[in-house]
């Protein structure tokens, strides 16, 4: 049985049963997408989180077509090449201090496997016993079976629960519970076989926008450090400006021993991710002894074509006011969730820099609220691309989006249950 529309295609998080067909996308620039017969979406979710300054940004488009040109591929064992290199040192510069090795793959699925393997791989390197892994309630670290694992457990994981490794969850901090949290991760690092904490810092996207406060994050920092726990930050999502910051923890200013970068790294332009840690972990692999190297690869390890890209997208940052966009839209977010406050249909009504998020009053929550479908094909209806987590709708745009196409995004979530009403009388 194929799907309705006669493809063949299986696509991502989809329930095709009651998703018979797909929306065909034949373009896209700026905060816009446009289908095959002309009709305007505006992409208020950066297209799953990952296009961060607009939909082919020209100088990102011109580096990858350069690129491609030129080395379009090369194994990335025992070879290197410019792109990469330059690359990598930019990240170095701005990623926080501690942070001096760079190693690439091509998802931020992958970025975590490589961070946990790299944690697990120091401590067996320095002789010391550690494998056990901490994480937060809610978190969400990709889908494949070792990022899975580290994430929260439900419905999208119960079919392959048994095999998840275990780890061990701390609450998340939610407002006046903080010590909880703190506490909950210094008992945990008691035991003595802890090997790392991974934290979405300042919000658990996936999750459901879930924001909590920068200086939890300062605290697990200083508990790890008296454990000699490794830190492992995944900034996949709030990466690249997201926070209004160029990462979650220049916010926090705190200093991750390992930092997974992904979504964002090339404008959203090309896959690619990069795992960023210290030279202890680095120097502990490192010997002239075999079993002692990483033992991590993929075939498109470091891809030039998507180098180039990343690179583009740290020139822009570096000659445009990225800076005064994310400025710009914090303060056109604060404006129009103002107005949402003393709605009744919503709650928790939150924001965290250029990341907007409230909750639709419903009944039954969580990530399988019926009214998520039905929200998304509202949406669609009035030209916005939205994609409610549960009932939680978040609006993430490009930076380049206007103050009127917000607006447009703001209007819609304000008839929402108008509309929703109508379907259910
Ligand atoms: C999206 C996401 C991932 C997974 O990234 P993929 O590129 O989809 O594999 C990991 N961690 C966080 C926090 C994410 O938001």
């Amino acid at each position: 049985m194929t799907n309705r529309s006669g493809s063949p295609i299986w696509h991502p998080f989809t329930q095709h049963g009651l998703m018979p067909s797909m929306m065909p996308i034949a373009s896209a620039s700026g905060a816009w997408l446009e289908t095959p017969d002309g009709t305007k979406l505006l992409d208020a979710i950066s297209s799953w989180w990952v296009i961060t300054h607009g939909h082919c940004h020209p100088k990102i488009v011109d580096a990858i077509s350069q690129q491609a040109q030129t080395l379009d591929q090369v194994i990335f064992a025992g070879f290197t090449h410019e792109p990469a290199e330059t690359l990598a040192r930019s990240l170095i510069d701005f990623a926080p201090r501690g942070l001096e090795h760079v190693f690439f793959s091509d998802s931020g699925s992958t970025s975590v496997e490589v961070a946990l393997k790299m944690a697990l791989g120091y401590f067996r390197n320095i002789g010391e016993e550690r494998s056990r892994i901490v994480a937060f309630e809610h978190a969400y670290h990709g889908d494949t079976v070792g990022s899975m694992s580290v994430g929260a457990r439900g419905v999208f994981s119960s079919p392959y629960e048994p095999l998840l490794f275990d780890v061990l969850r701390i609450p998340f901090p939610s407002a006046g519970n903080e010590q909880l949290t703190i506490d909950a991760f210094a008992a945990a690092c008691a035991a003595g076989d802890v090997a790392a904490l991974i934290v979405e810092p300042l919000i658990l996207g996936a999750g459901g926008m879930l924001i909590y406060d920068a200086s939890v994050l300062r605290e697990l920092r200083r508990v790890a450090d008296a454990h000699g726990v490794l830190l492992i930050a995944d900034e996949v999502m709030t990466g690249w400006g997201r926070t209004g910051r160029m990462l979650a923890c220049d916010v926090a200013g705190i200093a991750p021993d390992i930092m997974c970068l992904a979504k964002g790294i090339t404008g959203g332009s090309m896959p690619l991710a990069v795992t960023l840690c210290t030279a202890p972990i680095f120097d502990a692999h490192r010997s002239h002894d075999r079993s002692r190297m990483f033992f991590h690869s993929s075939s498109y390890t470091a891809n030039p074509i998507a180098c180039a890209a990343a690179v583009a997208n740290l020139e822009i940052w570096r000659d445009e006011p990225v800076v005064d966009r994310l400025a710009a839209l914090v303060d056109a977010h604060a404006a129009r969730l103002a107005a949402f406050r003393d709605n009744p249909h919503f709650e928790n009504v939150r924001q965290l820099g250029t990341i907007a998020a409230l909750d639709f009053k419903v009944a039954d929550g969580g990530y399988l609220a019926s009214v998520a479908p039905a929200l998304s094909r509202y949406f669609l209806e009035r030209g916005v691309l939205l994609r409610p987590l549960g009932n939680t709708i978040y609006v993430m745009p490009p930076y380049c989006i206007t103050g009127q196409e917000l607006d447009l995004v703001y209007s819609a979530i304000a008839d929402a249950p108008d509309w929703l009403a109508r379907q259910t009388t």
